[in-house]
């Protein structure tokens, strides 16, 4: 069939809009007419040539859409439902079989070659291959093709338009608390960096009860973002280096958790110096190869946990329906962090999002 959708020809070439031909669904896929898809960093890293994905190119890995086909060999779909498209895994290194499938050791290919596991490509142009695959959907366009292990059915009577976002970095925020830290009510935490990611791990704090919950970033309109969210204290980072003392006065004994998000290295040591002895840190922001950061011996024997967490430790299928309850319930506020596009201002979003005046760009699809 044809569709609509945004091509990237060559490295960090602009977004353009075309017709594509996208193939049928095979057995066990989905044709899902995408309602809308969340922009994330990794999309415009991409575009960027981190990843080697081929091009041109679609991407796009927060889609969230309705059926609209079922290959012949699946079950748990049927034409109508809704989904949100999460990330893809292999399903037999010893990672997936041991539900670890965040951690699959077969990721980076399925999420950046540009084609299907055995190597098939989805998208053409005039009969000449667009490398598509991207996270094995790329939903920057009006159409996608899903495996079926990669979807998740959510409630029809949730705001289809703003769950893509889950798919990616609702579920990575959230999933480093609720998955991952488990806070008891009353513990405290700090999150360092107030972007997509930081403000959903900050709602699941407050979800978990947590208290004091600490905002940490340079910009005061982020720190204000983060007050409306649920954090009871904000610190601006800009210009000081107290950060540390000023989180020991607030919570005497230093944090419980802290949650970074940042990727910067020094930032990084302080949500680790923050922590009461048995505290856990878990990183999200993600540095380029080569970045190192040191901590004291002595400080981390004291039963501080630091540890890296990616898609917030989460089973797509379990988990993001529970943030869906959470947001239908009102108690996921997700839609405030967004600002809507429609497909064909996508070089406007990426170049707001990437300015920093926008927290989470959303494409709206044309149909
Ligand atoms: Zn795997
Ligand atoms: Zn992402």
């Amino acid at each position: 069939m044809q569709i609509t959708a945004a091509v990237v020809r060559e490295r960090s070439g602009a977004f353009q809009i075309e017709r594509l031909d996208l193939c049928d669904p095979r057995a066990d896929e989905l044709l899902v007419e995408v309602v809308a898809c969340g922009m994330c960093a990794t999309d415009l890293h991409g575009r960027d040539g981190y990843y080697s994905t081929p091009y041109p190119a679609v991407f796009g890995h927060e889609g969230a859409g309705i059926v609209r086909a079922v290959g012949n060999a699946v079950t748990k779909f049927k034409p109508g439902d809704h989904v949100v498209m999460s990330y893809p895994w292999c399903g037999t290194c010893p990672n997936c079989r041991t539900d670890r499938q965040s951690y699959c050791l077969h990721s980076f290919d399925l999420k950046m070659s540009g084609r299907r596991a055995d190597g098939s490509t989805l998208h053409a142009k005039d009969r000449a291959p667009v490398y598509s695959a991207f996270f094995q959907q790329s939903s920057f366009g009006n159409y996608a093709i899903a495996n079926e292990l990669f979807a998740v059915k959510v409630r029809n009577d949730a705001p289809l338009e703003i769950l893509g976002p889950l798919a990616c970095g609702g579920q990575t925020g959230t999933g480093a608390v609720l998955n991952v830290m488990k806070p008891k009510p009353g513990d405290s935490f700090a999150v360092f960096g107030i972007g997509a990611v930081g403000l959903s791990g900050l709602m699941a704090a407050k979800i978990a009860g947590c208290d004091p919950i600490i905002a940490v970033d340079v910009h005061e309109h982020r720190l204000a973002l983060a007050r409306e969210f649920g954090a009871t204290h904000t610190i601006n980072h800009s210009g000081r280096t107290d950060v540390v003392a000023e989180i020991r006065k607030l919570t005497g004994l230093g944090l419980r958790f802290s949650l970074e998000t940042s990727a910067l290295p020094s930032v990084f040591r302080e949500a680790v110096e923050a922590l009461m002895p048995a505290g856990t840190c878990v990183l999200l922001g993600s540095a380029r190869a080569g970045t190192e950061v040191s901590f004291e011996t002595p400080f981390l024997q004291n039963g501080r946990t630091v540890r890296g967490v990616i898609q917030g430790d989460s089973v797509p299928q379990q988990f993001i329906p529970q943030l869906v309850d959470h947001i239908v319930a009102g108690r996921f506020p997700l839609e405030r962090m967004m600002t809507f596009y429609d497909l064909a201002d996508i070089n406007r979003a990426a170049a707001e999002s990437s300015a920093g005046q926008t927290i989470k760009p959303v494409l709206r699809m044309p149909h």
